[in-house]
Protein backbone atom coordinates (compact mmCIF):
# COMPACT_ATOMS: atom_id res chain seq x y z
CA UNK A 1 0.00 0.00 0.00
CA UNK A 2 1.55 3.76 -0.90
CA UNK A 3 2.50 5.21 2.65
CA UNK A 4 0.41 8.70 1.77
CA UNK A 5 -2.29 6.55 1.21
CA UNK A 6 -1.75 4.25 4.05
CA UNK A 7 -0.63 7.32 6.33
CA UNK A 8 -4.71 8.76 5.20
CA UNK A 9 -6.37 5.35 5.98
CA UNK A 10 -4.60 5.01 9.40
CA UNK A 11 -5.84 8.41 10.72
CA UNK A 12 -9.35 7.99 9.31
CA UNK A 13 -8.64 4.34 11.17
CA UNK A 14 -7.83 6.28 14.38
CA UNK A 15 -10.74 8.86 13.76
CA UNK A 16 -13.18 6.21 13.39
CA UNK A 17 -12.17 5.25 16.71
CA UNK A 18 -13.79 7.94 18.74
CA UNK A 19 -17.23 7.09 16.67
CA UNK A 20 -16.86 3.34 17.22
CA UNK A 21 -16.02 3.46 21.04
CA UNK A 22 -19.47 5.38 21.59
CA UNK A 23 -21.43 3.04 19.07
CA UNK A 24 -20.76 -0.87 19.64
CA UNK A 25 -18.58 -2.84 21.22
CA UNK A 26 -16.08 -5.02 20.13
CA UNK A 27 -16.99 -8.23 20.92
CA UNK A 28 -20.85 -8.34 21.07
CA UNK A 29 -21.30 -5.46 18.97
CA UNK A 30 -24.02 -3.86 20.98
CA UNK A 31 -24.48 -0.75 22.08
CA UNK A 32 -21.93 0.80 23.96
CA UNK A 33 -23.70 3.91 24.66
CA UNK A 34 -25.64 3.26 27.97
CA UNK A 35 -22.39 1.16 29.55
CA UNK A 36 -21.90 4.13 31.59
CA UNK A 37 -20.08 1.04 33.86
CA UNK A 38 -17.68 0.21 31.51
CA UNK A 39 -14.18 1.86 32.25
CA UNK A 40 -12.38 0.66 28.68
CA UNK A 41 -13.79 2.13 25.62
CA UNK A 42 -15.19 -0.24 23.11
CA UNK A 43 -16.17 -2.45 25.16
CA UNK A 44 -19.24 -3.01 26.91
CA UNK A 45 -19.47 -3.68 30.54
CA UNK A 46 -20.81 -7.39 30.29
CA UNK A 47 -18.09 -8.00 27.55
CA UNK A 48 -15.33 -6.33 29.87
CA UNK A 49 -16.68 -8.52 33.12
CA UNK A 50 -16.37 -11.15 31.16
CA UNK A 51 -12.34 -11.26 29.86
CA UNK A 52 -10.13 -13.87 31.06
CA UNK A 53 -8.13 -12.06 33.74
CA UNK A 54 -5.52 -13.99 34.82
CA UNK A 55 -5.41 -14.34 38.70
CA UNK A 56 -3.80 -16.21 41.09
CA UNK A 57 -2.27 -18.88 41.40
CA UNK A 58 0.33 -18.17 39.14
CA UNK A 59 4.42 -18.40 38.63
CA UNK A 60 6.00 -15.27 40.07
CA UNK A 61 8.71 -15.20 37.46
CA UNK A 62 7.03 -16.23 34.29
CA UNK A 63 3.21 -15.52 34.89
CA UNK A 64 2.26 -19.14 34.00
CA UNK A 65 -1.78 -19.25 35.60
CA UNK A 66 -1.90 -22.88 37.50
CA UNK A 67 -5.14 -24.75 38.38
CA UNK A 68 -5.78 -25.91 41.94
CA UNK A 69 -5.10 -24.05 45.05
CA UNK A 70 -0.88 -22.90 45.69
CA UNK A 71 -0.85 -21.05 48.90
CA UNK A 72 1.90 -18.22 48.57
CA UNK A 73 3.79 -17.07 45.84
CA UNK A 74 5.92 -19.72 44.02
CA UNK A 75 7.99 -20.56 41.08
CA UNK A 76 6.77 -22.73 38.50
CA UNK A 77 8.80 -26.09 37.11
CA UNK A 78 9.60 -24.48 34.28
CA UNK A 79 11.70 -21.66 35.47
CA UNK A 80 13.11 -23.17 38.80
CA UNK A 81 16.85 -23.09 38.05
CA UNK A 82 16.54 -20.93 35.21
CA UNK A 83 17.94 -17.61 35.20
CA UNK A 84 16.47 -15.30 33.22
CA UNK A 85 17.63 -11.53 32.08
CA UNK A 86 14.19 -10.42 33.46
CA UNK A 87 13.26 -10.17 36.51
CA UNK A 88 9.45 -11.29 36.31
CA UNK A 89 6.61 -11.32 33.61
CA UNK A 90 3.26 -10.57 34.20
CA UNK A 91 0.01 -10.52 32.02
CA UNK A 92 -2.90 -8.91 32.97
CA UNK A 93 -5.10 -11.78 30.77
CA UNK A 94 -5.04 -15.15 29.50
CA UNK A 95 -4.35 -15.52 25.66
CA UNK A 96 -7.99 -16.92 25.31
CA UNK A 97 -11.54 -16.06 24.12
CA UNK A 98 -12.35 -11.97 23.63
CA UNK A 99 -8.96 -11.38 23.86
CA UNK A 100 -6.87 -13.30 21.47
CA UNK A 101 -9.92 -12.52 19.65
CA UNK A 102 -8.78 -8.74 20.02
CA UNK A 103 -5.24 -8.73 19.77
CA UNK A 104 -5.61 -11.12 16.15
CA UNK A 105 -8.17 -8.15 15.22
CA UNK A 106 -6.13 -5.53 15.97
CA UNK A 107 -2.39 -7.05 14.44
CA UNK A 108 -3.50 -8.92 11.83
CA UNK A 109 -6.82 -7.90 10.45
CA UNK A 110 -5.69 -3.98 10.79
CA UNK A 111 -8.65 -2.92 12.92
CA UNK A 112 -6.19 -0.30 14.54
CA UNK A 113 -9.25 1.17 16.24
CA UNK A 114 -8.74 -1.50 18.81
CA UNK A 115 -5.50 -0.30 19.88
CA UNK A 116 -7.04 2.23 22.36
CA UNK A 117 -9.09 -0.71 23.83
CA UNK A 118 -6.41 -2.81 24.49
CA UNK A 119 -3.78 -0.12 25.95
CA UNK A 120 -6.24 0.47 28.01
CA UNK A 121 -6.62 -2.85 29.44
CA UNK A 122 -2.73 -3.74 29.62
CA UNK A 123 -2.60 -0.14 31.62
CA UNK A 124 -5.14 -2.15 34.08
CA UNK A 125 -1.97 -4.11 35.22
CA UNK A 126 -0.16 -0.33 36.11
CA UNK A 127 -2.94 1.29 37.87
CA UNK A 128 -5.91 0.58 39.74
CA UNK A 129 -7.95 -2.68 41.48
CA UNK A 130 -6.68 -4.74 39.27
CA UNK A 131 -2.79 -3.98 39.41
CA UNK A 132 0.21 -6.12 39.77
CA UNK A 133 1.40 -5.11 43.11
CA UNK A 134 4.82 -5.28 41.59
CA UNK A 135 4.28 -2.83 39.01
CA UNK A 136 2.08 -0.61 40.95
CA UNK A 137 4.63 0.24 43.38
CA UNK A 138 6.53 2.72 41.39
CA UNK A 139 5.35 5.05 37.94
CA UNK A 140 9.03 5.28 37.25
CA UNK A 141 8.86 2.39 34.48
CA UNK A 142 10.13 3.01 31.28
CA UNK A 143 8.24 1.33 28.67
CA UNK A 144 10.43 -0.24 26.19
CA UNK A 145 8.41 -1.75 23.39
CA UNK A 146 9.64 -4.99 21.54
CA UNK A 147 10.45 -3.47 17.99
CA UNK A 148 9.59 -5.38 15.01
CA UNK A 149 12.02 -5.83 12.34
CA UNK A 150 11.95 -2.95 9.05
CA UNK A 151 10.79 -5.44 6.86
CA UNK A 152 7.92 -6.74 9.00
CA UNK A 153 7.19 -3.20 9.99
CA UNK A 154 6.53 -2.53 6.39
CA UNK A 155 4.58 -5.40 5.81
CA UNK A 156 2.13 -4.56 8.90
CA UNK A 157 2.83 -0.84 8.59
CA UNK A 158 2.69 -0.61 12.19
CA UNK A 159 4.58 -1.83 15.53
CA UNK A 160 1.58 -3.29 18.17
CA UNK A 161 4.21 -3.23 20.99
CA UNK A 162 4.76 0.30 20.52
CA UNK A 163 0.71 0.98 20.25
CA UNK A 164 0.37 -0.48 23.50
CA UNK A 165 3.11 0.81 25.20
CA UNK A 166 1.84 4.70 23.82
CA UNK A 167 -1.48 3.97 24.77
CA UNK A 168 -0.77 2.55 28.39
CA UNK A 169 1.79 5.90 28.56
CA UNK A 170 -0.85 8.50 28.51
CA UNK A 171 -3.48 6.69 30.79
CA UNK A 172 -0.11 5.50 33.48
CA UNK A 173 2.28 8.67 33.15
CA UNK A 174 4.93 6.04 32.53
CA UNK A 175 7.18 7.20 29.40
CA UNK A 176 7.98 5.43 26.00
CA UNK A 177 11.50 4.36 25.75
CA UNK A 178 11.47 3.03 22.25
CA UNK A 179 15.11 1.96 22.37
CA UNK A 180 15.42 -1.29 20.61
CA UNK A 181 15.90 -2.63 16.67
CA UNK A 182 15.62 -6.04 15.47
CA UNK A 183 18.58 -6.36 13.25
CA UNK A 184 17.32 -10.24 12.02
CA UNK A 185 14.09 -11.37 10.25
CA UNK A 186 12.79 -14.36 12.13
CA UNK A 187 10.01 -16.19 10.71
CA UNK A 188 8.22 -19.63 11.27
CA UNK A 189 8.88 -19.23 15.75
CA UNK A 190 5.61 -20.41 16.26
CA UNK A 191 6.49 -24.17 15.13
CA UNK A 192 10.13 -23.71 17.74
CA UNK A 193 10.18 -24.74 21.21
CA UNK A 194 11.50 -22.43 23.38
CA UNK A 195 15.36 -23.85 23.50
CA UNK A 196 15.22 -23.36 19.47
CA UNK A 197 13.38 -19.40 20.20
CA UNK A 198 16.54 -18.40 22.14
CA UNK A 199 19.15 -19.79 19.72
CA UNK A 200 16.84 -18.63 17.18
CA UNK A 201 16.79 -15.00 18.58
CA UNK A 202 20.44 -14.62 20.20
CA UNK A 203 21.96 -11.37 18.20
CA UNK A 204 18.10 -10.52 16.82
CA UNK A 205 17.78 -7.18 18.63
CA UNK A 206 20.50 -4.22 19.26
CA UNK A 207 20.39 -0.82 20.93
CA UNK A 208 18.96 1.58 18.74
CA UNK A 209 21.52 3.48 16.69
CA UNK A 210 22.66 6.96 18.04
CA UNK A 211 20.91 10.09 15.96
CA UNK A 212 21.98 13.92 16.26
CA UNK A 213 18.13 14.41 17.28
CA UNK A 214 17.35 12.52 19.94
CA UNK A 215 18.98 10.78 22.84
CA UNK A 216 20.99 8.18 22.91
CA UNK A 217 19.26 4.92 23.83
CA UNK A 218 21.94 4.45 26.22
CA UNK A 219 21.48 7.75 28.11
CA UNK A 220 17.55 6.89 28.18
CA UNK A 221 17.86 3.34 29.42
CA UNK A 222 20.75 3.42 32.07
CA UNK A 223 20.16 2.96 35.94
CA UNK A 224 16.55 2.74 34.97
CA UNK A 225 13.70 0.21 35.64
CA UNK A 226 12.65 -1.06 32.12
CA UNK A 227 9.31 -2.89 31.48
CA UNK A 228 9.55 -4.66 28.27
CA UNK A 229 6.02 -4.08 26.40
CA UNK A 230 4.54 -6.75 24.12
CA UNK A 231 1.11 -8.05 23.32
CA UNK A 232 1.47 -12.39 24.02
CA UNK A 233 4.20 -13.76 26.27
CA UNK A 234 4.59 -17.70 25.40
CA UNK A 235 7.93 -18.49 25.65
CA UNK A 236 9.36 -15.88 27.29
CA UNK A 237 12.24 -15.97 24.12
CA UNK A 238 11.50 -12.51 23.00
CA UNK A 239 11.72 -11.29 26.39
CA UNK A 240 14.68 -12.86 27.27
CA UNK A 241 16.93 -11.48 24.41
CA UNK A 242 15.65 -8.05 24.59
CA UNK A 243 16.13 -7.98 28.38
CA UNK A 244 19.58 -9.35 27.79
CA UNK A 245 20.63 -6.61 25.95
CA UNK A 246 18.98 -3.65 27.43
CA UNK A 247 20.92 -4.79 30.84
CA UNK A 248 24.60 -5.59 28.96
CA UNK A 249 24.37 -2.78 26.68
CA UNK A 250 22.19 -0.11 28.21
CA UNK A 251 23.10 -0.75 31.85
CA UNK A 252 19.13 -0.82 32.94
CA UNK A 253 18.90 -0.87 36.81
CA UNK A 254 16.26 -3.46 36.38
CA UNK A 255 13.97 -5.07 33.60
CA UNK A 256 10.85 -6.58 33.78
CA UNK A 257 8.07 -8.11 31.42
CA UNK A 258 4.67 -6.48 30.75
CA UNK A 259 2.13 -8.26 27.99
CA UNK A 260 -1.45 -8.25 27.70
CA UNK A 261 -2.02 -11.37 27.55
CA UNK A 262 -0.05 -14.63 28.54
CA UNK A 263 0.21 -17.92 26.00
ZN1 LIG B 1 -20.05 -6.45 24.60
ZN1 LIG C 1 7.39 -19.95 35.67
Amino acid sequence: MPSLFSDLWTDACRAAAGLIFVEACALCAQSTAGSAGSAVPGLCHSCLQSLPRLGEPRCRVCGEWFMGNIPGPFQCANCTGRKFAFEFATAPFKARRGMRDMVHRFKYQRELWLGETLGRLLATALHGPTADERLAASDQWLLVPVPLHPRRLREREFNQALELASVTSRHTGCTVADVLRRTRYTSGQAAMTRHQRLHNLRGAFRLRRPRPWRPTAESMVVGRRLLIVDDVFTTGATAQECARILLKYGGARQVAVLTLTRG
